[in-house]
């Protein structure tokens, strides 16, 4: 198929996400330059009740930005159109990359106030779907979002906010890909400013014990696990004004610990996990003593995110902040019982509560637990087998990973789901905004 590039489209026409994970194939494609362009697209799709969906990174694991209808991107619409100097609100057009985000806030002295462990992310694609990163005085971006501008399937645009089209704003904040287009997005951004970021192996059950009480303590707090080890490997980031002296990774540590052990390296040692399950365990012991304790001073965004080259598959789930521990221990019970091995380290983080109304921290402080699978081995049942604690616990999925819940269980953990399904059926009356998946999740 020739046409304009949409990220995840190969030539031959066939849709694929980052992890391979979901696959469709869309009829027709476009990247249009300007609004009258997304308008005429709504109302074409909606005269001919055909699905149009927008992706943005082609990085959720979900098959959420799937069609076989429209599938647009808004790689055209990037870059700043406003900053509010009194305010440090930014705005951006909505198929802006996370990546492009530092450089294009520089001159102004701004920053986005958290991120999380990437940036191929469009902002509108990360808002869809409540992306987060950890630190439990900031939320995920969606908490960031002030005001957007979106085009209705009727061709229609709004401005929202919290008192403009509060109702569209609130449901459009984590909007799942399912009321529209968005255009344009204000965050409220901050003082530029240098994270002071500290890595360390630690004992496990040391970590388990005081996560809850040093997440408090610390700006930004994560760990990672290797199962069937003893050991976390701790992240804590310091918040540093911007006049802190750079002191940045140096190369040879950032080839051991970034490209051996995160990517080049991992990947070699989980293509033998994969085949031989029995060096599983001794490899992610070697893993976890290889990762060396290392301090390093850099620009905000150079360290809040790293390269994954390596492909995986992944579930995430939020639970209440204080039922992390017993929650950790129940999933780590089922890991080690589960009959075949892990290699992926589990990821451990938290942020504050937010407002928004689909948002995975939505009115509670929340601790997220993500576990992995490497590309090339089976995630269903062990990401399944695991799911059943998080159920248990009333976690929420991360709307861009994978899971298997549907409406009736969505409904009962977060409890403004029927007003947004109110909200998403108003704007999209003829649902082209849904694909299978959504359909499923919504109940629609
Ligand atoms: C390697 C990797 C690391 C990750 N790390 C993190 C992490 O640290 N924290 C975290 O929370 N998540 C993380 N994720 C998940 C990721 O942030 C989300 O899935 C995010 O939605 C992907 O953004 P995207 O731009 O690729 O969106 P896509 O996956 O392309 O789309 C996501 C949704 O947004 C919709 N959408 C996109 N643009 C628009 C628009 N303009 N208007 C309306 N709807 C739109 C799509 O239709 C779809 O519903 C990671 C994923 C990967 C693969």
């Amino acid at each position: 198929m020739k046409g304009p590039h949409i990220p995840g489209l190969s030539k031959t026409g066939t849709w694929r996400n980052w992890a391979a994970s979901a696959v469709s194939t869309p009829n027709a494609v476009a990247a249009p330059r300007d609004e009258s362009e997304i308008s005429a697209l709504l109302v074409s799709a909606s005269e001919t009740a055909s699905s149009l969906k927008v992706v943005g990174g082609a990085h959720s694991f979900t098959p959420i930005a799937a069609t076989d209808g429209m599938l647009i991107s808004l790689d055209y619409f990037s870059g700043i159109i406003h900053v509010d100097t009194l305010t440090n609100r930014v705005r951006f057009r909505a198929g802006t990359r996370l990546r492009d985000i530092g450089r294009l806030l520089e001159p102004y002295g701004l920053a986005l106030a958290n991120m999380g462990d990437i940036d191929h992310q469009s902002l509108a694609g990360a808002i869809n779907t409540s992306t987060h990163g950890t630190g439990l005085a900031f939320t995920g971006f969606s908490g960031a979002v002030t005001a957007l501008r979106i085009i209705l399937p009727s061709g229609e645009v709004r401005e929202c906010s919290a008192e403009q089209n509060p109702g569209l704003f609130q449901s459009a904040r984590v909007g799942l890909g399912a009321l529209g287009v968005l255009t344009e997005i204000t965050i409220q951004c901050v003082p530029r400013f240098k994270l002071l970021a500290r890595e360390e192996p630690e004992p496990l059950a040391g970590m388990l014990e005081s996560f809850v009480d040093r997440v408090v303590l610390a700006d930004h707090l994560e760990f990672y696990w290797f199962p069937y080890t003893e050991t976390a490997l701790a992240k804590t980031n310091t918040r540093l004004p911007d006049e802190a002296r750079l002191d940045p990774v140096p190369w040879h540590s950032r080839l051991v610990n970034d490209e051996l052990m995160g990517n080049t390296a991992f990947a070699a040692l989980c293509q033998v996990g994969a085949k031989i399950p029995a060096t599983v365990a001794p490899i992610n012991k070697l893993a976890a003593r290889t990762l060396a304790v290392r301090t390093y001073t850099d620009q905000s965004e150079r360290v809040f995110v790293a390269p994954r080259r390596v492909r995986f598959r992944e579930m995430e789930y939020s639970v209440e902040l204080a039922a992390l521990p017993l929650v950790f221990a129940e999933v780590r019970t089922v890991l080690e019982a589960y009959p075949q091995k892990i290699t992926f380290p589990l990821e451990v983080r938290a942020t504050a509560a937010d407002d928004t109304w689909l948002g995975t921290a939505s009115g509670r402080q929340s601790a997220y637990i993500a576990v992995h699978r490497y590309a090339g081995e089976p995630a269903r049942e062990f990401f399944e087998a695991i799911e059943k604690v998080f159920i248990h616990h009333g976690g929420r999925p991360h709307w861009g990973k994978l899971h298997t819940r549907g409406s009736d269980y969505l409904a009962g953990v977060y409890p403004h789901f029927n007003d947004f399904l109110a909200q998403r059926d108003k704007a999209d009356p003829d649902g082209i905004m849904l694909n299978e998946h959504l359909r499923y999740l919504l109940g629609r």
